[in-house]
């Protein structure tokens, strides 16, 4: 993990005192000091806290797993943010994402603040029970510190359902008495979950692609001719050329993102490449998502390997190097695996023009510069994956409520709010020369701003 969000927080908080935006009635000694208060806010954590889970393996060893829970923000709200289960978690890793939360609520106006969690395993390493078990232990560990109204945990990497459900159990357990629904987010509807909130960030990753490209494109074209960047937008509307596009993991979001792009069949774009941790598919006429989306639910999350398994389920695909997938010449690219996925060794072989960050954080900061300088459209993270987040939040009213939408609710307050952020900088966007990214994060880190000096935190 780079410190791309550091610099593009700094410039973001120049550029409101440059343009007068931010704090215009202070100036001078007490403007400056106002500005390095928000530099310190935005970019410390309130709180990191770690701790070893002791945890009995059923082998009868005895093993000590580090565990954070990092509280980044909660001006807006109470802490929010998935908590991650991977080899490669590390502390510095969730301070980011955490930061990357504040961001994004601000940036939607989801009212939480931004918090991220994470336990440095390797779920596939671990038994049921096992699992179970370091579940228990990361809510009694950080039971403290958690709750409805402090700070609730959501799935992400190597997490899901089923550990929300366990976390929330442990909760109400150890809080008798407190309310416990809202306590933890992404739980199965039986307990309490919301419809939606599983396809949530996938879908709400396609959206903003199909946003930017067809529905605020076409009701904006004037726009278009301002900034030779979007030329690439503009001379594929114009040709009304249907796209190739690829995606890289085939997880919780990619898989959604991928289904949902082969069933807007009235575009015609086709989805020619998926990846997972094992391989890439490709099929220049375009995957049966569907069938391979069959295959992965009944084989652990994976998709087939090698041609013999693909013709046995009958998938036209031919089989390629895992990370062949993100060099490939398509148009779009949908990042849903990991962070730094684009960096300086391969920037200069992507060919896609247009990326959507599904992942949080899947490019360096120096590759994101080199992209933008190029002309590629990246919709970021901030932007493009706060499906997930949005819908944890419906989920947690619906709990507070006890009262449950309709899946059909759901996904139209989930496609209203980002609406509602894309009108917003989709427009600054095409009027100045911001990459997207910088746009997001001004509107954020100009939210927080704003709410920061009326709190008075900011003296
Ligand atoms: N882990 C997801 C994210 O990075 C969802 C967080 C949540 O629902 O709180 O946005």
């Amino acid at each position: 993990m780079d410190n791309k969000m550091e610099s593009v927080i700094q410039q973001s908080l120049g550029a409101l005192l440059d343009e007068n935006i931010f704090l215009p009635r202070l100036n001078g000694d007490t403007r400056e000091r106002a500005y390095q208060s928000l530099v310190s806010i935005l970019s410390t954590p309130n709180h990191i806290n770690k701790s070893f889970l002791r945890i009995s393996l059923e082998n009868g060893r005895i093993v000590r797993i580090p565990a954070f829970r990092v509280q980044h923000n909660n001006t807006l709200g109470p802490y929010k943010g998935g908590i991650r289960f991977h080899e490669s978690v590390n502390e510095d890793e969730v301070v980011n994402m955490a930061k990357l939360m504040t961001l994004k609520n601000a940036l939607h106006d989801v009212p939480f603040g931004g918090g991220k969690g994470g336990v440095v395993i390797n779920p596939r390493d671990y038994s049921e029970k096992e699992l179970n078990l370091i579940c228990k232990k990361y809510v009694h560990y950080f039971s403290d510190s958690l709750g409805t109204e402090k700070d609730i945990p959501a799935p992400d990497i190597g997490t899901g359902e089923r550990e929300m459900d366990w976390m929330m159990a442990e909760f109400k357990s150890i809080h008798p008495g407190e309310t416990y629904r809202g306590s933890f987010t992404g739980k199965s509807v039986m307990n309490g979950g919301s419809l939606g909130r599983r396809e949530a960030t996938g879908k709400g990753v396609y959206y903003s692609f199909k946003y930017l490209l067809y529905d605020f494109v076409k009701d904006n074209k004037t726009l278009m001719d301002k900034n030779s960047t979007n030329r690439f937008v503009q001379t594929t509307l114009e040709h009304n050329r249907p796209l190739t596009i690829a995606v890289q993991g085939f997880g919780n979001v990619g898989s959604v993102a991928a289904l949902e792009a082969y069933n807007c069949v009235h575009l015609e774009n086709k989805v020619v490449a998926v990846s997972d941790r094992y391989v890439t598919l490709y099929n220049s006429d375009g995957l049966d998502i569907p069938a391979l989306i069959n295959y992965s639910n009944n084989h652990e999350g994976d998709l087939p390997t090698d041609k013999n398994i693909l013709k046995d389920f009958g998938i036209e695909a031919t089989v390629q190097n895992r990370d062949s997938l993100i060099e490939l010449n398509v148009d779009v690219l949908f990042l849903a695996a990991l962070e730094d996925q684009i960096t300086e060794t391969n920037q200069s072989n992507i060919k896609a023009r247009i990326i959507v960050e599904g992942a949080n954080a899947p490019i360096t900061q120096e590759a994101d510069k080199y992209l933008s300088d190029n002309g590629v459209i990246v919709i970021p993270d901030i932007l493009a994956n706060a499906g997930g987040v949005i819908v944890s939040y419906l989920e947690w009213m619906q709990g507070r409520e006890t009262q449950f939408y309709k899946e059909e609710e759901v996904f139209k307050l989930l496609y209203d709010k980002m609406s509602t952020t894309f009108e917003t900088v989709f427009p600054k966007f095409f009027n100045d020369s911001f990459p997207l990214r910088q746009n997001c994060y001004n509107h954020a880190v100009m939210k927080l701003s704003t709410i920061l000096y009326r709190q008075g935190k900011l003296y």
